[in-house]
């Protein structure tokens, strides 16, 4: 049995798991996907305390490497759900359940999806939710980008630097991204804004060619010729699975304060599935140095 299993390996579960290591505690990280979480699909990473820039992919290669050189190990495998017992914990997976004192559940959030026509047909044939994992296939061509978020306009300079053209698509006139991301794309010819505007339905054959677009003040609809749609418009939980152990809100998302503690002894959650005002790498990496203090104060 191990002193802690922290479920998920982004920032949030990584930092827990160094911290509880360097306390002494025997830790066991689970993730279904692999290391890092969704940081791994950032370009790059320019907000995080002392560290300029580095590519989101290479931030989580670090925290890894930094983790596993204390001794914690990680298994690939899908939780199933956590049985909580009068002395441990036992988590089902689908690869058999292992046991231990507490838990940290941080499973992070995942994509967003605007569920429109032609989005899931074409989804793997030009529409993505990931440009850093799949921009490079469309070099020189034209793509668009959904959202008005950081995630939308980091991506659309990234994909600025090799396609001929970006579209960026927003619902609003006003962005939620930071101003200065949005300063750097306007600065940029091969930009172009469709504002105020909804996507109605992604059109091709057997790959994506164009997004009709509706407009809300024109109350015109357009089509924009694209090969590729990066999909940016945020994230929801991946929390149901926990549901009955911690309280969650509206959206899905557990509702706890900082030090991660729920209505269930032993059970902390952190970062991205936590409800809170800003989903970032250094507020994952706050939880859970935040969750793993919890864990070890309680023995
Ligand atoms: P976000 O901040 O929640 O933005 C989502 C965007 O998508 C918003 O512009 C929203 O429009 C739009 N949207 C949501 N649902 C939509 C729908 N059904 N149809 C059309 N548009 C829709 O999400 P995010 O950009 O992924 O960012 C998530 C968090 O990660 C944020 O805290 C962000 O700051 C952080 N982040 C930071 C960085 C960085 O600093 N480098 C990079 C990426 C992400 P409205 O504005 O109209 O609501």
């Amino acid at each position: 049995m191990k002193d802690l299993i922290v479920i998920g390996a982004g920032c949030a579960g990584l930092t827990a798991a160094l911290y509880a290591a360097r306390a002494g505690k025997s830790v066991l990280i689970l993730d279904a996907e692999g290391i890092g979480g969704q940081i791994t699909a950032a370009p790059a990473v320019e907000n995080y305390p002392g560290v300029p820039v580095m590519s989101g992919m290479e931030f989580a290669d670090r925290l890894y490497e930094q983790v596993t050189k204390l001794g914690v190990e990680m298994e690939l495998t899908t939780v199933q759900r956590i049985e909580d017992g009068k002395d441990h914990k036992t988590v089902i997976t689908e690869d058999g359940n292992f046991e231990a004192k507490a838990i940290i559940i941080a499973t992070g959030a995942k994509h967003r999806h605007l569920d429109v026509p032609g989005e899931e047909k074409f989804s793997g044939h030009g529409v993505s939710y990931c440009a850093m994992c799949d921009g490079a296939f469309f070099k020189g061509r034209p793509v668009a980008v959904i959202g008005g978020g950081n995630t939308a306009l980091t991506d659309a300079l990234y994909l600025a630097a090799t396609c001929s053209s970006v579209v960026i698509i927003h619902r609003r006139e006003e962005f939620r991204a930071d101003a200065d991301l949005v300063a750097r794309a306007k600065k940029l010819p091969n930009i172009q804004w469709v504002l105020n505007s909804v996507v109605e339905e992604f059109l091709g054959t057997a790959n994506l060619s164009s997004i009709r677009i509706y407009n809300k003040v024109t109350e015109k609809r357009d089509e924009i010729p694209a090969d590729a749609a990066f999909i940016a418009i945020g994230q929801e939980p991946s929390n149901a699975a926990f549901a009955s152990l911690a309280v969650t809100d509206a959206e899905g998302y557990f509702v706890a304060g900082e030090d991660g503690t729920t209505k269930t002894s032993g059970i902390y959650v952190a970062g991205d599935c936590r409800a809170k005002a800003l989903h970032q790498l250094t507020t994952a990496a706050a939880d859970g140095a935040n969750a793993a203090m919890s864990a070890w104060k309680r023995g």
